[in-house]
This record gives C-alpha cells, structure tokens and sequence, in this order.
C-alpha cells in the first residue's frame, strides 16, 4: 500500500511525491532509499532602499564556476540586484555545512566586499538584514524527477539546489506528463533517481 503518515493521519495514494527540497534524502530514507541530496548553504544580504543604482541582475564570471563546484568549503562571488521597493539584494555564498543555521560573518565579509567591488556607488548604504537558505545540492548538479524502481509508489521532484524556483514550471510539466503516460517533452534519463546507483 502506498501513502504517508502524518501528524493529521494517513492518507494513501497511487502515488507518493516526493518534493521535500534540501530535505529530500530524509524523506526518501523512509522509503528506505537513498539519494544524495544534501543542503547547500546561502546567505543573501538586503540594503537600505536607494535610489535607482542597479538595473539589472549583475553577477561576476566566478559565480558560474561556484555554482557548477562539487566542494563542500565556502565559495562566493558577487551576484547584485535590485527589488521594485529599491533596496538591494546582495549574494551569494554556497557552502555544505549541513543545516547549520548561524549566521557567518565571514560570508557577510566577502559578499559585502565583492559587492562594492562591482558597484563602488553602494559604499556607505546601510544593509537592513541578512538571511540565508539551503539549497537542495545534488552532486550531479541535476534534479532528481521520476518514479524510483526501488520503491514502487514513490517518486522523486527535489534536488534543484539554487534553480529550483526557476525550474518548478518544468518540472511540474515533465512530471504531470509521465504520471499521466504522456510523452515527455523532455528526456527524463538525466533526471533518473536510481541514475547514481549505476554510476557507482
Ligand atoms: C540564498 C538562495 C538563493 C536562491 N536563489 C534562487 C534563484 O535566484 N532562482 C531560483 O530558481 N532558485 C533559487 N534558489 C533555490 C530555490 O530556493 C530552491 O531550489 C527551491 O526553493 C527548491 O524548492 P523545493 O520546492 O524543491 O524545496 P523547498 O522550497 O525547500 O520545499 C521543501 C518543503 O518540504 C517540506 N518538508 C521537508 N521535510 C518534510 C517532511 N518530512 N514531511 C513533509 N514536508 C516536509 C519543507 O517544510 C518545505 O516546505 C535559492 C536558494 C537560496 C538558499
């Protein structure tokens, strides 16, 4: 029989989704499967509101580097955008610490210095806040979308570690149309979840 259960009971389904993000092998380890999710840690720092200074998304060649990096050590680069509401949002760390949820001086360090690097003009703007996530990292660097043969019922949408708001249209696309014997209108094989096992 396949379904959850719950702090509000069970509930049984063709079906299981599962769609926990950065908690993905947690969910999946009570299936009794493993897949190599993992949470990658990120701040993001917010100024005061400004002026029009920063019109477009602006990020530093290194940052694609960083994004594509397997190392567990903390990277950053500069990635600077504005809100409609004119503060700042100023990026990007990555770092595999687990779910470590304090705050790190050092990532405010670096990202407030690369920062001014690529916009000198925001010298002496306040920052308000500070806040961080964990993105959910797959050591492939692809998502995990699809029914695992190793537990019949239970299928995979997680592991888009720092695209996954991007990607959610797609994702939500491909799965609907292989639960519904659709023809994908992509190829499914990069997103397999048993796909580490054969690389093993
Ligand atoms: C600093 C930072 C910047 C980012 N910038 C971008 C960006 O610019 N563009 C972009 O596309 N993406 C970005 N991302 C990545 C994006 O946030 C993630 O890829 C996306 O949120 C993953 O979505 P998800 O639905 O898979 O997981 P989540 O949004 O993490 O949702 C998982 C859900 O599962 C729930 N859950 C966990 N365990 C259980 C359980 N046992 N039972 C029931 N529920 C459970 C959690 O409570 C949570 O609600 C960024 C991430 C960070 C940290």
């Amino acid at each position: 029989m396949v379904g959850v259960s719950t702090s509000q009971g069970e509930f049984h389904a063709p079906v299981v989704v599962n769609a926990a993000g950065p908690w993905g092998a947690e969910l999946a380890a009570m299936a009794h499967v493993g897949i190599p999710v993992e949470p990658r840690r990120g701040f993001v720092m917010v100024t005061e509101p400004v002026p029009p200074t920063v019109f477009h998304k602006v990020y530093a060649a290194e940052y694609v580097g960083d994004v594509g990096s397997g190392d567990a050590a903390m990277q950053s680069s500069p990635v600077v955008e504005s809100t409609a509401s004119g503060t700042i949002l100023i990026g990007s760390t990555r770092e595999r610490v687990g779910f470590d949820p304090r705050m790190s001086v050092e990532a405010l360090r670096l990202m407030a210095g690369s920062a001014l690097a690529l916009f000198p003009s925001l010298a002496g703007v306040s920052v308000i806040r500070s806040y961080w996530g964990f993105r959910p990292y797959c050591s492939d660097h692809l998502p995990i979308i699809g029914p695992d043969p190793r537990a019949p019922g239970l299928w995979h949408a997680c592991g888009h570690e720092g695209a996954g708001i991007g990607l959610a249209p797609g994702t939500g696309k491909l799965l609907s149309q292989l639960l519904t014997g659709a023809p994908p209108g992509i190829d499914p094989a990069p997103f397999r979840p048993e796909r580490f096992e054969d690389a093993a």
